[in-house]
């Protein structure tokens, strides 16, 4: 009798195990998330405008709410809100030294959510960022904790979902413990192939500059004549079984005659390194055409762990007239790959002399431009690689004169200081005026500030700007007004043309009542049965500031 309850005992422990070892996976650092099969849309490293992608997002059936069970044991560690970037979001820190991060959720768990009203409202901010510490929120491994969503900067129901160091600042591809739950038999594939040559030193025999090739079926067609020092990119991109999502590649490796030149690899990053994207990729190409080629040569000066060269950076140099037989290798964290062949005919042609304009910044030394009513100081470690800059003046705005910097291919790291001096007949308030970017297409809000007959601003891209004045406030229109009162609803669309929204506020009879704001849609919302406003009439109003004092109030009696 005792012997068989504890048979039917042990029975039940290992049935329950083994599902929960279904539900959770089978890693044993980290479970799953989701209670159905994971699918990515986006994976680690994938590239994005001045980032790398931080984490994996994985897709949520194409609904909003999905619950989210812990992936270990720990405890929540920091909770924020944001209009956009990753909206709704949730830190844990693990016992196992790990952290991993939650975006765009749809909803805090209740004990979470009471927290973060009870801030907003006293601090009177939609804003939070909240910390907490280890004895507050504890989780554990299977446990529901969080909802998934759409919030923030996100454009389809998905989870963003990130492992970091315990630190928060080093980020590792999660699939190094999720592979095993996601089919993948498809290689990364490349589409177009550039050829570089090395400034003064080498030369694509009947170009200028760089070339692009495309790729059909597998094969560059084309033959590339070179002579000197030339590097490559590739345009390329990886693949899944099962979804039409495309995916950035983990890993290239580039040789020539069978000898390595250059391999890169995404396997972790620290935020430090993100903006260092602008130095692998093809930058002049892609703000020219948004399309993105990856370097398979390193430029002089990018501390990306990811990049690994022979001595010559991974640039190949022809010095015979012969053919070189080029293969890069592309490959996923499946071990799926595939090799592009190519050939590079040397051929001796001449080299052009190396591009000197009127300014040649330096990447190992502080540079000081001093031009006409313009100054550029580019701090020391700041560019990638030393800059040929020709500096020139022409017609701009009614605020100053338009300035060009060369040709927008050079990114900055961190920044780079910018100050232009005002025009001195302006008839503008000067707090007004700030710097922007010609663009091919329009402009390029780029900040700054009035300081002493000059405007000040901190650029990451030696492209060309002038001065602008913003003094429209922002745009505040009400949106469907009249079901206001009976669905308890009360939408705005929010724009601000020129610069940004910095704050907006709304109260209702004089006091502070939370609005939700999503920049990625522009949608300011109150919803009065969520925030708990009694039915009635009421005084509403909403106060909106842009980042240079214009502001817009709206006020209205509404009927709840
Ligand atoms: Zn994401």
């Amino acid at each position: 009798m005792v012997n068989s309850s504890k048979k039917i005992i042990l029975l039940l422990a290992v049935c329950f195990a083994s599902a929960l070892a279904y539900a959770q996976g089978t890693d044993a650092t980290f479970g799953v998330p989701f209670d159905f099969p994971l699918v990515l849309s986006g994976n680690f490293g994938e590239l994005r405008s001045n980032h790398f992608h931080s984490g994996v997002d994985f897709k949520t059936q194409g609904v909003v709410g999905k619950p989210i069970r812990a992936v270990a044991d720990g405890y929540i560690c920091r909770a924020s809100v944001q209009p956009g970037g990753y909206g709704n979001a949730l830190y844990v820190m693990h016992d196992n030294g790990y952290m991993t991060v939650y975006g765009h959720l749809d909803r805090f768990p209740k004990r979470i959510a009471d927290r973060i009203r009870k801030y907003q409202y006293e601090n009177e901010t939609f804003n939070v960022n909240l910390r907490f510490d280890s004895c507050e929120y504890r989780v554990s491994r299977g446990e529901v904790f969080a909802y998934a969503g759409n919030s923030g900067y996100s454009f389809g129901p998905h989870l963003h979902f990130e492992v970091r160091d315990s630190s928060g600042n080093e980020l590792y591809d999660p699939m190094r413990f999720y592979a095993t739950q996601l089919s993948d038999t498809i290689p990364p594939g490349a589409s177009s192939l550039a050829v570089y040559p090395f400034d003064g030193l080498g030369v694509v025999c009947g170009n200028a500059a760089s070339l692009t090739l495309p790729v059909e079926e597998g094969v560059v067609r084309d033959t590339v004549e070179a002579w000197g020092r030339v590097g490559f990119g590739i345009k390329a991109l990886d693949y899944m079984n099962g979804t039409h999502n495309k995916y950035g590649v983990r890993k290239f490796e580039l040789l020539a005659d069978d000898v390595m030149l250059f391999s890169s690899c995404m396997d972790n990053f620290s935020f430090a390194e993100t903006r260092l994207i602008n130095a692998w990729v093809d930058y002049g190409r892609y703000i020219r055409s948004g399309e993105w080629y990856q370097r398979l040569h390193v430029l002089d000066n990018v501390p990306l762990r990811a990049l690994e060269t022979d001595a010559g950076n991974g640039w190949l140099v022809v010095d015979e007239e012969r053919y070189y037989n080029v293969e890069c290798r592309l490959s996923d964290y499946h071990g799926n790959m595939s090799v592009l062949r190519f050939v590079v005919r040397g051929k001796k042609c001449e080299i052009p002399q190396e591009r000197t304009m009127t300014h040649r910044l330096y990447w190992f030394q502080d540079n000081n431009v001093d031009y006409m009513g313009m100054r550029l100081n580019v701090p020391r470690n700041e560019l990638f690689c030393n800059a040929s800059l020709k500096v020139a003046m022409e017609k701009g705005s009614s605020f100053s004169p338009r300035y060009r910097l060369g040709g927008e291919e050079y990114p900055v790291w961190h920044g780079a200081e910018l100050s232009i001096r005002v025009e001195d007949d302006v008839k503008v308030n000067p707090e007004k005026l700030y710097i922007r970017r010609v663009a091919k297409k329009g402009y390029r809000y780029a900040g700054g500030r009035f300081e002493d007959g000059w405007v000040k601003a901190n650029i990451t891209i030696l492209g060309t700007y002038e001065i602008a004045a913003d003094t429209m406030p922002p745009v505040l229109k009400p949106l469907n007004e009249n079901l206001w009162g009976k669905n308890g609803k009360i939408v705005f669309a929010l724009t601000d043309k020129e610069t940004t929204v910095s704050s907006f506020k709304g109260t209702l009879d004089g006091k502070f009542v939370l609005f939700r704001y999503s920049s990625k849609n522009g949608r300011l919302t109150l919803d009065m049965k969520e925030e708990n406003i009694r039915r009635g009439t009421h005084e509403l109003r909403v106060v909106v500031v842009d980042g240079y004092g214009n502001e817009t109030v709206f006020e209205k009696e509404i009927t709840y």
